[in-house]
């Protein structure tokens, strides 16, 4: 399984990409930077998008990316959860917005979207895919991707500390774990978000309950706040005696 970060960050600039990966340039996880990041032909290459919640730097391709399926007289699949399905339809595929693609054109409508519930795999593309809910401002899943040989990535998604219930449910090679906070930032702002030290307990938690540790990339990335950032985790790396990759644009992750 080969993972490319298209959307390694948490806002949009002429360098950074708003949440967005692809796995083997056909699954792609959130919408943040997908359209911009893909040509049309590999745009046509995709079978299926899945979505771990509604916020805006993770939907926000979604309707382009129908236009442009629209254009192509091609239908995508997409899977969700049910809350996320009704605030897309309601607020942005809502044909005032833009045209609701799950509905349109009626002889064939452009998406497909196929309702997901926490803690039961469905089979995607090839893939098994689990969603695992998390701890965000809203109802949010983290998604456990299985290839047909094994390998198993876990996509946090956005999401706060307390993940003991989310570590018993998968075994991942590899944890793509967002990272939005800094050490010092304190209180409402840090809820529903990691910082390095809130990253460390929860992979400490991970360790003592599974008894290893898997590969760690971190995406969700403030550009901000990037290279302060990029010395907290120096001392997660050292503390538990792993090495922590921060994701960028463009990288590709074997596993
Ligand atoms: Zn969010
Ligand atoms: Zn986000």
């Amino acid at each position: 399984m080969e993972i490319r970060i298209l959307g390694a960050h948490n806002i949009e600039t002429k360098t950074t990409g708003s949440t967005c990966l692809l796995i083997d340039d056909i699954l792609a996880v959130d919408a943040g930077a997908l359209t911009s990041s893909l040509t049309i032909a590999q745009q046509q290459n995709l079978k299926a998008v899945l979505l771990t919640h509604q916020h805006y730097d993770h939907t926000k391709d979604i309707p382009v990316l129908g236009m442009n399926f629209f254009v192509l007289k091609a239908s995508l699949e997409i899977y969700t959860t049910q809350q996320v399905y009704d605030v897309l339809t309601t607020h942005l595929l809502n044909n005032v917005v833009f045209p609701n693609w799950a509905e349109r054109p009626p002889e064939k409508p452009v998406f497909h979207f196929n309702i997901v519930e926490a803690g039961k795999a469905v089979s995607v593309a090839g893939y098994s895919v689990l969603p695992v809910p998390v701890n965000h401002a809203v109802p949010t899943v983290g998604y456990e991707i299985t290839s047909f040989d094994g390998k198993k990535v876990f996509i946090t998604a956005d999401t706060g500390p307390g993940l003991e219930d989310c570590w018993k449910q998968i075994n991942p090679n590899l944890i793509i774990a967002e990272m939005t906070m800094l050490n010092d930032i304190e209180g409402p702002r840090k809820a529903g978000h990691l910082s390095p030290q809130l990253l460390e307990k929860e992979l400490e938690s991970f360790r003592e309950m599974k008894g290893y540790l898997p590969q760690v990339v971190l995406y969700h990335l403030d550009p901000l706040a990037e290279e302060t950032v990029k010395e907290e985790i120096r001392e997660v790396e050292k503390a538990l005696s792993i090495k922590i990759r921060l994701g960028y644009e463009g990288m590709r992750i074997k596993v």
